[in-house]
């Protein structure tokens, strides 16, 4: 079974968000269960919560399918110790919100160098951040979301994600979003059937399926493999459905929660409903 859903607003709250999942017709969403752009946000209150649980349960959609995203201003992966110390706080205070929420995942950016350390020294970082993370937590996984390697992003090669979860002290608490766009920008093909059964092989040989817990599926408007992240509607750009008609039909992409953050959100219930007509019989 396939769980489909598009990135949609928490704005009024996050109880708002599972009832515009439902409206698009989706069986799973992400969110961000704070203002992403900033540094601090008020804590959810009991009522929102509340909200939240009850929205979700009439929407029918089962908390571990939902894939909240973290802050972008988050970078676990920081050479410089204050700012790489205001990270970790910030990513832990989005993974107590998720266990707030009754939620399962927690989908994040690994982290950037920004040309001040080395990419091994960054990873071993990121991974450290991780387990400082888990730690003080019970349930939630992290989730790390491989990239298109735009700037001093770390993320882009299977191998990085494979080093992250190498270091990650319980296993079982770790996990990969593969992005579609970052996949194909970062220079692995997704045009062709072949191209898919290459590069997810790759990611099997490198990484694991095991690992796998979400998917980002989003059309690109960058080229192949320069490592540009910019997304498109998925019937436009440089993919083709090739890809999305190969993720539909195998199994190992069964039960996660497969995201749309595709540009126009007027046609996300009918990129959900295109995703599903692609389902062979
Ligand atoms: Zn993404
Ligand atoms: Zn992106």
């Amino acid at each position: 079974m396939k769980y489909i859903g598009a990135h949609v607003s928490a704005a009024g709250g996050v109880e708002n968000a599972p009832l515009r999942a439902q409206e698009i017709g989706a069986r799973a969403f992400a969110l961000f269960t704070k203002n992403q752009r900033q540094w601090v946000a008020k804590p959810l209150s009991d009522a929102s919560i509340a909200a939240f649980k009850r929205n979700l349960a009439a929407a029918d959609i089962r908390p571990e399918h939902v894939l909240p995203h973290d802050s972008y201003l988050i970078n676990l992966g920081h050479p410089d110790a204050a700012a790489l110390e205001k990270s970790r706080a910030a990513f832990l205070d989005e993974l107590q919100r998720c266990e707030q929420l009754g939620l399962k995942l927690l989908n994040f950016h690994p982290g950037s160098h920004l040309r001040k350390c080395s990419e091994a020294d960054c990873l071993a970082r990121i991974a450290e951040s991780i387990n400082w993370a888990l730690a003080q937590t019970t349930n939630v996984v992290a989730v790390i979301e491989n990239t298109s390697g735009q700037g001093s992003n770390l993320g882009f090669q299977f191998e990085h994600l494979a080093a992250i979860i190498d270091r990650v002290e319980d296993q079982s608490r770790v996990g990969i979003c593969l992005d579609t766009c970052h996949t194909f920008t970062a220079g692995y093909d997704l045009r062709t059937i072949e191209d898919c059964e290459r590069t997810f092989g790759e990611f099997d040989r490198v990484v694991g399926f095991d690992y796998l817990r979400g998917m980002h599926l989003n059309g690109s408007k960058a080229a192949f493999a320069s490592r540009v992240d910019r997304h498109h509607s998925l019937l436009q750009g440089e993919l083709g459905m090739d890809v999305f008609r190969y993720i539909m039909n195998h199994d190992a992409f069964d039960d996660i929660p497969m995201v749309l953050e595709t540009i126009d959100e007027t046609i996300w219930a009918e990129e959900i409903q295109l995703l599903y007509s692609l389902v062979e019989a």
